[in-house]
């Protein structure tokens, strides 16, 4: 069982929190984007507001386990202090003397935020001592850092250990809920989409969903691979040779199993790699040489988004196209839409993270849909069946 906030007596305790504000920063150190500050709030509020202290910790880039002031989470502290409207006691390390006089200088319905994580190469060695160290500064441990759960990490893992009292963060158990709940008890029909570049990403994804969805639709370049394994000529579009034969075996099991597995019928072919290629849309078993599948087409637009309104259940991981291409976005942009409209007609509809997840908000279509997880890899992971070792560590 994982215990959730609302489960734990927080009233002057001090609550460790592992967060995610792993945030975009340019050049001055400025933050570009902190919607995942904003995401960490109602955890935040909720604790101070029941009488704990917010001891919060994360990492933030990749400092390589070493002190980089580049990578400090001091315009963090700024920020999510004007969030809160209230001060964010910051403690210049996230272990020894200089975090202990912070957290015991501070008090119930404060918030401090301790020094990035990964300056100390131990975080992401999962060391125990160096667990034991952060875990001093807490009495109540909770992670709400979906993004990192599929990393057994000090902060995510070994020192879920030290404590007795633990739990999941809202943010997690929202993704918890929804991407268990999809898995788990879909209502039917259950569509799944899958694209992105490579099926060497999502084997393992397709391999689960084979086993708990109607059907499944797949465009991308992943695509092409298939084809390849189905012996079409797909010109120079994007193909994993030694994955052919898995497309094979993908393909026959599905049929096995008598789940739906459906490529697109047509494409988007560009002379180039480049948003200004020429272009044209042609039935899969017309690519030539010297043209590559860059979207899915028309026809194939039309056929995914009835199935998709269709259904009741949707999980989608990986653009249909190359989107940051703006003459190539428009299969991805109408899967998008179709979710939309799928979440009107009252489906549950769940975008991985990641690249769907930046497809999503480039269309601002990101508040349309039932959830958007904030994880990439873990979301993934999540899907292939995988336990997460920041979750299980929660257990109690
Ligand atoms: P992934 O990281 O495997 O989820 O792949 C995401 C990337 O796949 C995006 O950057 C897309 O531009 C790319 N992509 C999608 N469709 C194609 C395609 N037909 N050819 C090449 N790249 C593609």
């Amino acid at each position: 069982m994982i215990l959730s906030l609302n489960d734990l007596d927080l009233n002057d305790r001090r609550v460790l929190v592992r967060v995610d504000f792993n945030v975009p920063l340019d050049e001055t150190g400025t933050i570009t984007d902190d919607t995942r500050i904003m995401e960490s709030l109602p955890t935040i509020r909720y604790i101070i507001d029941h009488g704990g202290l917010a001891i919060l910790m994360s990492h933030l880039g990749r400092p390589k386990g070493k002190v980089n002031p580049k990578y400090s989470l001091t315009p963090v502290a700024e920020r999510l202090s004007s969030l809160l409207d209230q001060p964010v006691y910051f403690a210049k390390d996230c272990i020894g003397a200089k975090a202990e006089e912070v957290v015991q200088s501070r008090t119930s319905g404060e918030v401090v935020l301790l020094e990035n994580l990964r300056f100390y190469p131990e975080e992401e060695a999962n060391d125990t001592e160096f667990a034991a160290k952060l875990a001093q500064s807490g009495d109540i441990y909770i992670n709400d850092a979906f993004g990192t759960a599929h990393r057994a990490h000090a902060s995510t893992e070994a020192i879920a250990h030290c404590f007795n009292e633990k739990g999941a963060g809202f943010l997690l158990q929202k993704e918890l809920k929804y991407l268990g709940e999809a898995l788990s008890k879909p209502e039917r029909p259950f569509v799944a989409i899958l694209g992105g570049s490579k099926v060497s990403g999502k084997i393992d994804v397709i391999k689960e969903l084979l086993t708990k969805c109607d059907s499944i639709l797949i465009g991308g370049g992943m695509m092409f691979t298939f084809y390849k394994a189905m012996g079409l000529e797909i010109g120079n579009s994007l193909l994993e040779k030694d994955k052919v034969s898995l497309a094979s075996e993908l393909i026959a099991e599905a049929k096995e199993i008598g789940v739906e597995v459906i490529l697109p019928g047509d494409t988007i072919v560009g002379d180039s790699f480049s948003n200004d290629a020429n272009y044209k849309n042609v039935e899969v078993h017309h690519i030539k040489e010297g043209w590559m599948g860059m979207d899915i087409g028309k026809r194939t637009i039309d056929e995914f988004s009835r199935i998709i309104l269709n259904a009741r259940t949707i999980v989608w991981n990986g653009p249909m196209g190359v989107f940051e291409m703006p003459n190539f976005a428009v299969g991805t942009k109408a899967i998008a839409e179709a979710l939309v409209g799928a979440t009107r007609l009252g489906a549950t509809t769940i975008i991985g993270g990641g690249d769907s997840a930046a497809a999503i908000s480039q269309f601002h279509l990101e508040k349309q849909v039932t959830h958007v997880s904030t994880g990439g890899g873990a979301s993934l992971e999540f899907l292939e069946g995988k336990v997460l070792p920041g979750v299980k560590a929660l257990e109690v």
